[in-house]
């Protein structure tokens, strides 16, 4: 054999491993259970009861939406490459004076990060609390203004609500509460709707244990946890928070924000 033919065959063979490498890795990649997020489900299969909510309405922050026309993408498909064993923790209905900065604290005692689903009318009311939130390294999403149901708003309402809430790139609706319509309204304002896999009810005030019971018991590798800093007292989850947190960690689990 010439030794032109087989640098030949050599790199011949070498492209060949390079596109079987590739191959394996789009099925690795597709072999992984999509998270019932960015699919729009969950795993309790109903719409859950509505979030209490003591806020009073105020008025909407005026800043314009500007990642609209952006593509969008999953927001956790960065953050969950190979077997990293990996929790999504968020936190809905804030940002709250009291609670928001209690949630902070014990994600930060933890080394963990969280997102953090804000409504427009709260976020307008504690700007600065935003700015922590960010510079602690977690990241928000919008949970729209006033918290309705968006399925049964007009398609204006509807369209402000998605439209001018807190600039995100994910959106969660309230109530988990969708639609074609309401998600053609997120996808055009250049956002991806995210839902969650875990609902421990904090929101309920079940009992700490309760809450963190339900977590170590349903959340596994990918899932997003959903709970809430605003809406009322968050003492039981702050305090579960704290709980799963060191248990999880002991398990191997990191916790980083998604991509908002
Ligand atoms: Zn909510």
């Amino acid at each position: 054999m010439s030794r032109k033919l087989a640098a030949v065959i050599g790199t011949a063979a070498a492209a060949a491993l390079v596109l079987g490498g590739l191959f394996a890795v789009a099925l690795g990649r597709s072999a992984q259970p999509t998270p019932t997020a960015a699919a729009g489900g969950s795993t309790t299969g109903s719409v859950p009861p509505p979030t209490p909510t003591s806020t009073p309405p105020t008025t909407p922050p005026t800043t314009p939406n500007t990642n609209a026309g952006k593509p969008v993408a999953d927001p956790t498909a960065s953050l969950v490459t190979g077997n990293k064993k990996v929790i999504f923790f968020s936190f809905d209905d804030g940002p709250d004076p009291v609670w928001t900065p209690r949630v902070l604290q014990v994600l930060k005692k933890h080394g963990a990060h969280a997102t953090f689903f804000q409504l427009g009318r709260n976020q307008a009311q504690y700007p600065a609390l935003r700015d922590q939130i960010l510079a602690d390294g977690n990241t928000i999403g919008s949970h729209s203004i006033n918290h309705p149901q968006l399925t049964k708003l007009s398609a204006a309402e509807r369209h402000h609500e998605i439209f001018d809430g807190p600039q995100s790139k994910c959106f969660r609706p309230p109530y988990g509460a969708s639609n074609p319509k309401v998600r053609a309204d997120i996808k055009a304002a250049g956002m991806a709707q995210v839902l969650w896999d875990v609902d421990p009810r904090d929101w309920a005030k079940p009992g700490v244990n309760a809450i963190a019971h339900n977590i170590m018991t349903h959340a596994h590798r990918r899932n997003i946890v959903l709970m809430h800093d605003g809406g009322g007292d968050r003492a039981q989850t702050v305090a579960a928070l704290d709980k799963v947190l060191g248990q999880l960690k002991a398990q191997g689990y990191s916790f980083p924000a998604m991509d908002c």
